[in-house]
């Protein structure tokens, strides 16, 4: 069976060169094509690549972009993929230090890059509305994919949470994201107890969840909605990020 690159990212320190050889194998150059910067911390970046240029994609799927020749990796979700001029575009959040940020913050026109994917992350295949999304920053462009394919985009209610409401609510409205709520995170995460409560209100028996972003909160949702007896079936869920950890995937 072929070895994935995440597990070859878990091995040893002593499997580095081993990993840095199948990286390099898997890594596909990529060029900056166009950017726009939405806001103070989120940007659209455009990639081009031969490698996108009739690859498989779906809503939910990831690409992830390489640094240090292939031994660190972030992850991002493509809102759109041209295959026929081998293009995707992402909405990236740069919400501090790490390659990723960095890279988000500071990339610029005809940059090269190089990347692997888009490879599955959240199967979406057969969502059927109506459909909860929840996350934070990191999840608007897995809500814009959604959106833009959705077969009754008024079936998906977007819940965010989110550090700066102005700045998020003129993102997700430059770029038609329509959000049921979006509520601003407290330090003592009681505001978990309102998107709760939001998503609570907008489901019904039918619904599915499609939870990403931060861990903790994506646990705690989960938690609340299988005390009202969803099922593990109707419950999607990929962490996009944790507190201290880097470089989730
Ligand atoms: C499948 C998948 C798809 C993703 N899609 C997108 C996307 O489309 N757009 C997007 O912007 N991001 C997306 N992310 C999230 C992004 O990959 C992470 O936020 C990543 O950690 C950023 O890398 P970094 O190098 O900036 O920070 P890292 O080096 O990974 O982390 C440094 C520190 O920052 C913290 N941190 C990481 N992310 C955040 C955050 N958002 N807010 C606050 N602290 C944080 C970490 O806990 C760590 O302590 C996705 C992640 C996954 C796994």
């Amino acid at each position: 069976m072929p070895m994935s690159i995440a597990s070859v990212r878990q091995s040893t320190a002593r499997g580095s060169l081993f990993e840095h050889a199948i990286s390099r194998l898997l890594m596909r150059p990529a060029r900056v094509t166009d950017t726009v910067t939405l806001s103070a911390k989120f940007r659209l970046i455009d990639l081009d690549s031969e490698a996108l240029k009739d690859c498989a994609w779906s809503p939910g799927d990831k690409i992830q972009l390489e640094f240090d020749g292939g031994l660190t990796a972030r992850s991002y979700t493509p809102i759109m993929m041209d295959r026929t001029v081998g293009r995707t575009r992402i909405l990236a959040y740069h919400h501090g230090t790490g390659p990723g940020s960095e890279w988000v913050r500071d990339v610029a026109l005809d940059d090269g890059c190089q990347i692997l994917g888009p490879r599955n992350s959240l199967d979406l295949g057969g969502l059927t509305p109506p459909t909860v999304v929840f996350g934070d920053e990191t999840s608007f462009g897995l809500a814009a994919a959604l959106q833009r394919n959705a077969l009754n985009p008024r079936g998906l209610h977007a819940v965010f949470e989110v550090n700066a409401l102005s700045e998020s609510l003129m993102v997700l409205d430059t770029m038609g994201i329509m959000a049921s709520a979006v509520i601003e995170r407290r330090p003592d995460q009681s505001h978990l107890a309102d998107v709760t409560e939001t998503i609570l209100r907008v489901m019904d028996d039918r619904t599915t969840f499609v939870l990403s972003g931060r861990s903790p909160s994506i646990r705690h949702i989960a938690r609340a909605l299988k005390e009202r007896d969803v099922t593990a079936r109707r419950l999607k869920m990929k962490a996009y990020w944790t507190p201290e950890k880097a470089g989730l995937d």
